[in-house]
């Protein structure tokens, strides 16, 4: 059956977009007919279920995988993907902007087109986008239905008219842009990361809401392309999260690129009149009425639980949390795993593939045939803000490690001492890292830097390989690169361990051999 009835409209339908759908919600596509049982049944195309469906076909597991609108999920279409595209040609623009620092002066009324950004965005995605595509996952031996799964009973899965049987089932079902009881929200046209991707004009004045990732770095996006943007967070600051002085740095960094932060609101409130939305909050004492073009919502997450029949196979799940998994992935009914955005607090595309292998494991290879359970709780999952300058982060912080009682010493090296950093003009940020007291163990760390996100690969290396801070003062980093900030503060804990009575002795030592 095709499934012509489903098409779909991803604005602007452009030869980019065009090529995006076929590739990934082909219209002419025919589902193919079930046969048999499956080794397992996956629900949802985003990350966590593309990687399960091709890792378990590659072993050789009979596989369907059902999705009901983009295969490639959030990262491909209204994620990762359009928001790193865009961010670079938002830097692209900052950087012509602030040349004159380096000799180079733009006259006044160049020519800036949005637009064309955005076009660019779009032809790198539907570029990036065969990779996800159903002709090519068909061709790894997955079969695939567009439609929407659901549940029916005991090992039976429906999609398009079809029932599947399975052994195993795997929800990926990820999550979507949550709408916060926000008075007036409900009546008012807002954007969110399923729609933003789809403008082709610039809005002259943007009111983000939330204060956390996304909202920080569609916020720093749009006031460089020249939007006149308030973000406004209940909370103090920006990225709560992360370490105060991290976060302030993004946030003067925010700051300078015109962003103005209301944080600390309180009543906040929207209204419409006449053709533009007025955000009315109360931040740090004082009343603020602004208008918008458009409002961004980006306050947290909420796991797409409904219409998959889950109460009927004793699935139990939160419509806040999630599904309800163990430490394998596990789901309440034992036949049934989940992974990804659906069933877990840290919400990455890296999260959902490293949940896909455990998936795989657990499902495919039960215990007395192999490798013994895989578990979350061996993740070591780094995580990154892709703002400018990025902050990226593994591990504990310091506030964990005290709530859990771990003593930890803690070392950070500026990048206002590392000489790239200097001459790359990207001198604002740090290194931070947290060891077990008295040891040089690492157990967690945070960059602040212009690729932050780039470089915390060397800590969670380290921490996964297990290799302390005595194995990076030891490892030649090239000079000059902004990197060498990591072996600076593995350098900065090295001092700590050449005690004065050790420097005591050597004088008597060097003293005899003169
Ligand atoms: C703006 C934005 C920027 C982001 N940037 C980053 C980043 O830079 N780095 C990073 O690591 N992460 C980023 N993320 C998070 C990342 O996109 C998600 O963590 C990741 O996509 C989760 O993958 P998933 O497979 O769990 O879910 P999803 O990608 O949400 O996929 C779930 C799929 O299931 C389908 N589905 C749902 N219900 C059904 C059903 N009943 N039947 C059939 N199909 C169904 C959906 O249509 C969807 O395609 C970003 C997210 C957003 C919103």
């Amino acid at each position: 059956m095709s499934i012509g009835e489903h098409l779909i409209d991803l604005p602007p339908m452009d030869e980019f977009n065009q090529q995006l759908v076929n590739n990934v919600h082909p219209p002419a596509w025919v589902n193919p007919e079930p046969t048999g049982r499956y080794n397992l049944v996956v629900i949802g195309a985003g990350t966590a279920g593309l990687v399960t469906a091709a890792v378990a076909a590659a072993v050789g597991a009979k596989v369907a995988l059902i999705e009901r609108h983009l295969m490639g999920g959030d990262c491909l279409n209204v994620g990762c993907v359009p928001s790193k595209g865009m961010i670079r040609a938002s830097r692209a623009w900052a950087d012509v902007k602030n040349a004159a620092e380096f000799g180079l002066h733009i006259p006044d009324g160049i020519k800036t087109d949005f637009g064309e950004a955005m076009a660019r965005m779009r032809k790198l995605r539907a570029r990036i986008s065969h990779v996800d595509s159903a002709h090519r996952y068909k061709g790894l031996g997955v079969d695939v239905f567009i439609g929407d799964g659901k549940f029916t009973g005991p090992g039976t899965v429906e999609v398009a008219g079809n029932t599947l049987q399975y052994a195993k089932a795997v929800i990926c079902t990820g999550a979507r842009a949550a709408a916060p009881p926000i008075p007036g929200l409900e009546d008012t046209d807002y954007l969110t990361n399923e729609t933003i991707f789809s403008l082709t004009e610039l809005p002259p004045r943007l009111g983000v809401i939330g204060a956390g990732p996304i909202g920080c770095e569609m916020a720093q996006a749009f006031a460089r392309f020249g939007s006149q943007v308030f973000l406004v967070e209940a909370m103090h600051g920006i990225l709560p999260n992360e370490d105060h002085d991290a976060s302030d740095i993004v946030h003067q960094s925010l700051t300078r690129d015109g962003v103005q932060l209301l944080c600390c609101g309180k009543d906040l409130r929207i209204t419409n009149t006449a053709g533009s939305k007025y955000l009315s909050v109360d931040s740090h004492g004082q009343h603020y009425d602004v208008a918008v073009d458009e409002v961004l919502v980006g306050v947290g997450r909420a796991p797409n639980v409904e219409g998959l029949g889950l109460e009927t196979v004793g699935v139990e799940f939160d419509k806040r949390s999630g599904v309800k998994v163990n430490d394998t992935l596990q789901t309440t009914n034992p036949k049934i795993y989940a992974a990804g955005d659906i069933c877990f607090p840290l919400k990455f595309t890296h999260t959902a593939d490293a949940m896909a292998q455990i998936v795989i494991q657990n499902a495919l290879f039960p215990h007395p045939l192999g490798l013994g359970y895989a578990s979350t709780k061996s993740l070591i999952i780094p995580w990154c803000t892709y703002t400018e300058p990025e902050i990226a982060h593994v591990g504990l912080y310091e506030k964990e490690a005290t709530d859990k009682g771990i003593e930890i010493d803690t070392f950070t090296y500026k990048l206002d001492e590392v000489d790239r950093a200097i001459l790359d003009g990207e001198e604002e940020g740090f290194a931070r890292v947290h060891v077990k007291k008295g040891t040089d163990t690492i157990l967690g760390a945070t960059i602040v830097a212009s690729h932050a996100g780039d470089m915390i690969s060397e800590f969670t290396l380290a921490m996964k390989g297990g290799l302390g801070l005595s194995t990076i003062t030891g490892t030649i980093h090239p000079y000059p690169t902004q990197a060498e900030v990591i072996k600076k503060v593995a350098n900065a804990w090295r001092k700590t361990t050449f005690t004065e009575g050790k420097r005591k002795l050597l004088s008597k030592l060097f003293a005899r051999m003169r």
